[in-house]
């Protein structure tokens, strides 16, 4: 143990590059931030073996004063805030100063800069145990170029933690996509070993938006994607972007990236939000996909709570937690076959569906759902008259008489477990336009006791008997419930839990709330709660289990569905046991009242489990099955 002494610059920079500087990937989000931070609209990357080697990153930004050049490579020298206000208040990437002080520190880096009014550009590199920095002139045009070679050549340590260069590379290209969707209107190019991986030209219109998310994530993705852009005015918050269908789920949560304010975050509100918002469609154990994009007054933010600012703290985490869920909810709840009300449904998915013309192979979406509403693949349908086919006029003869209608709804009614049914499906066939078939088109046959079989405007109808009848049972239950209201019962004996006393708190000051909920509860002392009463729905669950997890969302969100999830879940059994069967006969007109069902029944597209209900099989993926058109 020595004297008490100040740790030279570059070891006290190395210190604080363990924070920020792990592998080739952080050195990539560091300057890829600083050259956003600039206003830059074109970034190039150049990375050798991984980017250990090395990384050097051009930009068209703003640039840097000669004069300012030694500080950029000095820690705690930042142009982005002045005080603790705009601290509060922050709209930059970066702000803590270090990044490049850091890197300097574990690498060669060399800084070649220029700003619009200098006529030469300046370059500077930094040497020795105290970091003085060299300036000298450099030819450059306006903008910055980074350059970092031979990354933790002085910290052995660090480089023995670094893998393969494929795996390197690999996570440096995760960084690239990440910032590569986080700003559309900047292009980037990313280079490895002297070959192109990406080349991204600024995605202005959402058709060249969508484009770019097929390149960066997956085509499929995008295809099976909805368009939301939700504001709400009060809050001033904004969300937009694409959350895919339930039925394209994922084995894990790879696929999901959500932005605050242009900066990629990982958070348990919004995590927790978006995975309630899937919650009633996705299959057990599977993973919603979405892009998300959140707006908000950077106040109401605090992203200075992790070095590397993948985490952020909500001031109104409420707030933004109900938004987020209702938002998204909404837009998978509209996720039916019906005409009129669409959710926003975006630009290439419409456009590919209408590309599709006969003679080019309709690339991958043959049998897959096709994405609502339905009038998009009327679209369809009418594209292909122009193209020899005349589809709708060939099905009118096969439209029902009223008399038939009738027919149908009332033997739908005698098969439903429910009363109520034939009212219902009575008045939506008042409202259909009687030159018009509806989205999900005719019924024709049974195949095999499992599929209904239809034919509308756009070709063939496949539904899947059980899955779709669930769906419609599980929602009209759920109405029936809403709409009673919650009824409870007196439990026979009150069940007293043990509970921290931060959870007895909340129970307490939610009394209400669980009020409302069906739920009798009191406090009984520092750390016990009791409950005396409990909606009849969830007589037979474990109280005790609900109650925890109740309390455990509303201390961390202030919020919980736990009650209604679990409701639902219950209902969804019944639903499940209460649905028509396969290898049930259906007469035609039972099919057709089923189908008119699905049209008017919220998230009818899955069932309750998230597995499609229904495909559409278009004339055009038919005719390309026999090669027509060839
Ligand atoms: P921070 O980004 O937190 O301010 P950095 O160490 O990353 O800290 O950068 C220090 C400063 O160098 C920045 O505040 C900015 O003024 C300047 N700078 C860094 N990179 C660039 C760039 N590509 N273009 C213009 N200025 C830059
Ligand atoms: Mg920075």
């Amino acid at each position: 143990m020595s004297r008490i002494h100040l740790l030279t610059p570059r070891l006290a920079n190395q210190i604080a590059a363990g924070e920020v500087v792990e592998r080739p990937a952080s050195v990539v989000k560091e300057i890829l931030e600083n050259s956003l931070d600039a206003g830059a609209s074109r970034i190039e990357l150049d990375i050798e073996q991984g980017g250990v080697k090395l990384i050097r990153l051009r930009d068209d930004g703003r640039g840097i004063e000669k004069d300012d050049l030694a500080l950029a490579l000095s820690r705690h020298a930042t142009s982005k805030i002045l005080n603790l206000d705009d601290l509060e208040a922050v709209e930059s990437l970066g702000f803590r100063g270090e990044a490049l002080a850091s890197i300097s520190s574990v690498s060669r880096l060399t800084l070649t800069s220029r700003t619009a009014d200098q006529d030469a550009g300046w370059q500077v590199q930094t040497e020795g145990r105290d970091m003085t920095a060299e300036v000298s002139p450099a030819a450059h045009p306006q903008g910055s170029t980074v350059e970092v070679r031979d990354l933790f050549f002085n910290t052995p340590a660090r480089r023995k933690f670094l893998k393969t260069e494929k795996t390197e590379f690999k996570h440096l290209e995760e960084v690239v996509k990440r910032l590569a969707l986080s700003r559309f209107d900047v292009g980037f190019t990313l280079r490895h070993n002297q070959k192109v991986i990406h080349q991204l030209r600024p995605a202005i219109s959402e058709t060249e938006q969508e484009r770019r998310i097929s390149t960066l994530l997956s085509p499929a993705f995008i295809e099976n994607a909805m368009k939301v852009d939700v504001s709400a005015e009060a809050s001033g918050l904004r969300l937009w972007g694409w959350v895919a269908l339930p039925t394209f789920s994922r084995s894990q949560a790879d696929l999901q990236y959500f932005f605050v304010n242009g900066r990629i975050i990982r958070d348990k509100v919004v995590a927790h939000a978006l995975r309630q918002a899937y919650q009633d469609v996705l299959y057990h154990g599977r993973h919603p996909a979405y892009v998300l994009y959140m707006e908000l007054d950077p106040k109401l933010v605090d992203v200075n709570v992790h070095p590397t600012k993948h985490e952020v703290r909500f001031r109104e985490t409420r707030l933004v937690h109900d938004f987020i869920f209702r938002t998204t909810h909404r837009v998978i709840a509209d996720i039916r076959p019906e005409q009129g009300s669409e959710p926003a449904i975006s630009g290439a998915a419409a456009s590919t569906l209408l590309s599709a013309v006969p003679g080019q192979a309709a690339s991958g979406q043959h049998f897959e759902q096709s994405r609502m509403p339905l009038h998009q693949l009327q679209g369809t349908a009418t594209g292909m008259a122009g193209a020899g086919f005349a589809p709708s006029s060939r099905y009118v003869g096969d439209r029902p008489s009223a008399g038939q209608v009738r027919d149908q709804i009332a033997g739908y009614g005698a098969l439903h477990p429910q009363n109520g049914v034939v009212d219902t499906a009575l008045d939506a066939m008042a409202e259909t336009d009687s030159s018009e078939c509806p989205p999900l088109g005719y019924a024709i046959a049974q195949l095999h006791g499992i599929f209904v079989l239809a034919q509308n405007d756009a070709g063939l109808v496949v539904v899947d008997m059980h899955a779709a009848h669930e769906r419609v049972v599980y929602e009209r239950m759920k109405l029936a419930y809403e709409a009673e209201g919650v009824r409870s019962q007196p439990l026979l004996v009150p069940v007293s839990m043990a509970v921290s006393s931060m959870e007895a708190d909340c129970a307490e000051e939610h009394a209400e709330v669980f009020s409302k909920l069906g739920i009798e509860i009191a406090r009984m002392g520092e750390e016990t709660i009791v409950i005396r009463q409990v909606p009849v729905a969830l007589a037979s669950a474990d109280i005790s289990k609900l109650i925890l997890d109740v309390l455990g969302d509303m201390v961390i969100f202030g919020t919980s569905q736990k009650i209604q999830e679990h409701t639902n879940e219950l209902l969804a059994t019944m639903a499940c046991h209460g649905s028509v069967r396969a290898n049930r006969q259906l007469t035609i007109p039972e099919m057709n009242a089923l189908l008119r069902d699905m049209e008017r029944t919220e998230r009818s597209g899955q069932c309750n489990h998230g597995r499609p209900t229904w495909t559409q099989m278009s004339m055009t993926d038919l005719d390309s099955l026999f090669m027509r058109g060839q």
